[in-house]
């Protein structure tokens, strides 16, 4: 017997304005085709109709308006976009119908006004994509982009020649993409941008509504309503600005975890400034003893570049006392190298390699020392474990809420065949080196 398939929602369009309004059009449509819409020519046979508007001149914006009126009175269901999305609030007060409005370029927001305006059935047939859209991780834990770009221009970086100024999307956009990938399995969020603590700076005062309520686009705010959605949200490329101490009360009431990913990259005044970083480290270890203070789990990782032009022996030996002070958990270094077009290629004072090796050798060495101590001291506690893989011989390897993936240590069980990839267990710790720990779940 044939399947018969469900009916996919048949999206209209009506495109205005110039050759560009048109590229967008296009873009939008392919979009939705590609989630599994269809294409209606006529307004009747649409489920919904999308007017992309151009306001370029007075006239533009008449034709605009009008296309909007004809939209309503054809088919009633109507989400406008395009240059005329600006003048939100007197597209509202003249059709009160309009079931979402939204600027040029937003494509992502009105890709989303159409789901949830004509929210396509579930099939595995038509929905070739799965709504948490095409992952290369594993299904129990996701990458979530909160922005792209980058307000600061450090010399050894050319992200942000590469990808402009700091663009952040807006919050519900994100968190419908979070409430999607949790319906599909995932379990721990791992928030990422270049710079997870300007979050918002761009777009602070355009709130959004959420489940009802309004959602600033502020990292403090955003990571507390991604903890109500995901068991786990783990933050990465967070900068130690002043604000960053408000989240650290969401992580000691367990809606996010203890964990914040902060690249200090060195900790000499003479070397942050020759980086241009955009915080020092003025009274960051005060405020490392605070957040502990706060949430004594917390664990930081850093990142660390030994041999920056211009670094000298006193610079390293202050990073190495620092390193000493501030007790991170998880650390990684790079030697420094020139990246084409980087400002740092131009500086003068240039690290032999050879100094570069040593300094980079006695770094790994100080911190994995202290990383060994840390970890020793969690042995014959109790804690939280996500399961990545379980293996044949019963034994399964997760990581504590102080290990993201592929960069920080795991967690090694034994007798735990009964466990499933991506279940979050309590396991007893029985043993630890360098950078894992071992242990057994607790029995339930
Ligand atoms: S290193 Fe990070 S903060 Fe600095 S410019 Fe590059 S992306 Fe921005």
């Amino acid at each position: 017997m044939a399947t018969k398939l469900p009916e996919s929602p048949k999206v209209g369009m009506v495109s205005l304005g110039c050759p560009k309004n048109l590229v967008d059009s296009e873009r939008i449509l392919t979009k939705l085709r590609s989630d599994g819409y269809q294409l209606s020519g006529d307004y009747a046979g649409a489920d919904v109709v999308l007017v992309n508007t151009c306001g370029f001149l007075d006239s533009a914006k008449e034709e605009s308006l009008e296309a909007i009126g004809e939209a309503i009175s054809e088919n009633g269901r109507v989400i406008v976009t395009g240059c005329m999305g600006k003048e939100a609030e007197m597209i509202r007060a003249r059709f009160p119908d309009v079931l979402a409005i939204t600027g040029a370029h937003q494509y992502e927001e009105v890709v989303g006004a159409v789901h949830t305006a004509a929210p396509m059935p579930p099939s595995a047939y038509l929905n070739l994509v799965p709504d948490s859209g095409l992952k290369l991780t594993p299904r129990h834990y996701s990458y979530l982009k909160i922005s792209e770009g980058c307000n600061h221009r450090c010399a050894f970086c050319i992200i942000p020649s590469l990808r402009g100024d700091l663009v952040s999307r807006r919050p519900d956009a994100i968190l419908r993409e979070a409430e999607k990938l949790v319906a599909a399995g995932t379990k721990e969020l791992l928030v990422i941008s270049q710079d997870t603590s300007a979050y918002g700076i761009d777009i602070r005062k355009e709130p959004r509504m959420w489940k009802g309520e309004e959602v600033v686009p502020h990292m403090t705010d955003l990571a507390r309503e991604l903890g109500k959605i995901a068991p786990w949200v783990r933050l990465h490329y967070v900068y130690p600005y002043p604000h960053v101490d408000q989240v650290i009360p969401l992580m000691a009431e367990g809606l996010v975890l203890p964990y914040l990913d902060i690249p200090f990259q060195h900790a000499s005044r003479n070397v942050l400034k020759a980086m241009k970083r955009p915080a020092n480290e003025a009274k960051v270890l005060e405020r490392l003893k605070n957040w502990r203070e706060i949430c004594p789990d917390i664990a930081i990782r850093s990142t660390f570049v030994v041999g920056f032009p211009g670094e000298t022996e006193d610079d390293f030996e202050y990073l190495m006392d620092w390193l000493e002070e501030a007790q991170l958990d998880r650390v990684g270094a790079f030697r420094f190298e020139p990246v084409e077009g980087a400002a740092a290629n131009d500086l003068p004072g240039a690290v032999p390699e050879a100094v570069k090796e040593e300094r980079y050798a006695r770094l790994m060495e100080r911190t994995a020392a202290i990383s060994a101590a840390k970890l020793q001291a969690r042995i014959g506690r109790t804690l939280d474990v996500i399961i990545d893989e379980v293996d044949q011989e019963g034994g399964a390897n997760g990581r504590s809420s102080a290990d993201a993936p592929e960069i920080d240590g795991q967690v090694l069980l034994r007798d735990a065949s009964h466990l499933t990839e991506g279940d979050i267990v309590r396991v007893t710790i029985e043993d630890a080196d360098e950078h894992d720990l071992f242990g057994v779940p607790v029995a339930s």
